[in-house]
Formats: C-alpha cells, sequence, structure tokens
C-alpha cells in the first residue's frame, strides 16, 4: 500500500517539494522532470506530478490522498480539502497594484474600478467583505501588463519579492492573503494510508522545527559561566564542558536566528569567545 503524493511537476513549488521529500530521507527517482510519477524507494509513497491548479481536486477525489500546494491555490478552488500542515516554502501574498501614478488612498479606491487578476474568487471574497463594487476580470497569466494596456485599473496578484510589480511600473497597495505552501488531504482516508502520512508528517515536523535553530558552541572562563547562561534561552539549560586548560569551560546551547543576534554582543561582552554557530539538520523534541 503505498501513499499518494501530488506536487507540482514544474514551477516555483517543484524544487522545495522534492527537496522536502529528500530531507525527509525518501528517495524517489531524480530523473522524474518527464515522468508522471514515481515510487519511492525507501518509503511506502508514490509521487504524482500535476499542475499545481490540478491538485486540490485530485486530493478532493482521492485520486491522490496527499498534495504540497499553495494556500493561495487551495482557497481560489473551493476544494474540500483539509489543510494539514505549512510547509515554511512558496512564501508570497496575494495583493493589490496600482500604477505608480494612480493616488492609492485605501480600500474605496477599487469602488467602481476594473480588476485583472487569475484569483476571482478569492478577490470577489474581499470586495464583497468590504462591501465593494468592482468588475473582476480573470486572465489567467500575465495580469501585471493589464494596467499598461488599459485593460484594468488595478490587478490582483501574486507578490513575492515585487520586482515583477516595479518592472511592469506598478506598486502593491493592499495584501489580500499571506500564502505559503501546505500539505492537504483528502477527507477521506484509510486508517493503513493515515499511519504512513503520520509517519511522513512526525519527519516534516522534524525538520520544521529544525529549519530555524543554530547549534551555538563558545569557550568562557569559568567565573564568567553563570552570567552567560542567564542571558543564554536555550531549549533547556545549556551544557557546560570543560576544557582541557584549567579555568575555562565550552558553553553549547541551541538558539534561533533572531536569539542568536539578540544576545550575542551582550554573551560576548561577558567574556564568551570563539563563538561557533552550527546548522541543524533535524530536531526530535
Ligand atoms: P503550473 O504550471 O503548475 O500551473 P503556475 O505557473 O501556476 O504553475 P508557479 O508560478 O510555478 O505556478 O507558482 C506556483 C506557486 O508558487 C504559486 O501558486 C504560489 O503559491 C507560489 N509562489 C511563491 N512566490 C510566488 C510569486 N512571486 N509569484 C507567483 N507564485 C508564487
Ligand atoms: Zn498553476
Amino acid at each position: 500500500m503505498n501513499l499518494k503524493l501530488a506536487i507540482q511537476k514544474s514551477g516555483r513549488l517543484y524544487d522545495d517539494s522534492v527537496k522536502l521529500l529528500k530531507e525527509c530521507g525518501i528517495d524517489i527517482n531524480n530523473n522524474v522532470k518527464n515522468q508522471l510519477k514515481a515510487t519511492a524507494s525507501n518509503f511506502p509513497i508514490e509521487v504524482f506530478f500535476l499542475r499545481d491548479d490540478d491538485i486540490p481536486q485530485y486530493v478532493e477525489d482521492g485520486v491522490a490522498d496527499i498534495g504540497f500546494v499553495g494556500e493561495n491555490v487551495i482557497y481560489e478552488s473551493q476544494k474540500k480539502v483539509d489543510i494539514v500542515e505549512q510547509l515554511g516554502f512558496g512564501k508570497c501574498r496575494l495583493s493589490f497594484a496600482v500604477s505608480k501614478s494612480e493616488n492609492y488612498t485605501g480600500k474605496e479606491f477599487l469602488q467602481g474600478k476594473k480588476i485583472a487578476t487569475s484569483y476571482p474568487v478569492l478577490v470577489q471574497k474581499f470586495l464583497d467583505e468590504n462591501n465593494i463594487q468592482a468588475e473582476i476580470h480573470v486572465i489567467s497569466g500575465s495580469v501585471e501588463i493589464a494596467p499598461g494596456i488599459g485593460l484594468a485599473d488595478a490587478i490582483c496578484d501574486l507578490v513575492s519579492s515585487g520586482s515583477t510589480l516595479f518592472m511592469n511600473g506598478l506598486t502593491e497597495a493592499e495584501i489580500i492573503l499571506q500564502s505559503q505552501s501546505a500539505l492537504i488531504k483528502t477527507p477521506e482516508l484509510s486508517e493503513e494510508k493515515q499511519a504512513i502520512l503520520d509517519k511522513l508528517l512526525f519527519r516534516i515536523q522534524t525538520i520544521k522545527k529544525a529549519k530555524n535553530k543554530k547549534y551555538v558552541l563558545m569557550n568562557a572562563p569559568n567565573e564568567k559561566i553563570s552570567q552567560i547562561v542567564n542571558v543564554l534561552p536555550g531549549m533547556k539549560s545549556p551544557t557546560v564542558l570543560p576544557l582541557t586548560i584549567e579555568g575555562w569551560s565550552a558553553i553549547h546551547t541551541v538558539l534561533s536566528e533572531s536569539e542568536f543576534w539578540e544576545h550575542i554582543q551582550e554573551i560576548k561582552s561577558i567574556g564568551a569567545e570563539d563563538i561557533l554557530v552550527l546548522p541543524i539538520e533535524k530536531m526530535v523534541v
């Protein structure tokens, strides 16, 4: 029995989806670009490669048991699937954008305007919630050129860095959804398949926990240790090991990226030396 997973065939989510499986220790045939599906050699999973827009439908129907897909696509599709876990990649936002020369003062700007988008469901929902009447023009690609050719007064599209908007003379005016890729699941899953999913989820959560964490090592004179340990948040309490030099110890701890930057100068000024920061691959807590 294999769990059937749908991922994007090619595009922005492909590399990170395959990388996540690899980090989970799941080997799928690397040369998969032109294949429809591939079976893992060391985990009961079969991977289907599909267009991202089709993934919610396949998962709702149970043709695929689970899928990795953007939340923007999940909500826009209105399919009955369960969102099980955010995956931390494919981060973007769905935003209104207007021409740089336009004076956008607030949502009211959109009243009576023509809006070009590939996300009519999410845009209509936003308009309804804000009591705005506007005309939606659905276009499937290159939405950002619509204002320039006189097709629309505003667009609503996915933004990450904002460089596409910038290159087209547009400016981001209003965020309506923050999105990232998520693991979705079909509403009906057999017990046996649920057990495989639980195993996969455990691995994904283990990797997610480690992603933002750093293993930090430093040396310090013994009389400074309690002062340093007081500053360090750490997971439980830091490990302190004697060095071969009399009167010195090594302190080992785990910090998030932001905790590290927040405390490092103080720790150094107390007297820590030789501070090393290492990435953590996996973390089971
Ligand atoms: P497909 O051929 O599978 O239909 P696509 O062209 O619809 O591909 P991509 O452009 O590969 O899709 O984007 C896939 C997903 O990546 C988006 O639905 C979104 O969740 C995410 N994403 C992250 N950043 C961006 C961005 N700047 N622009 C568009 N999508 C982004
Ligand atoms: Zn798509």
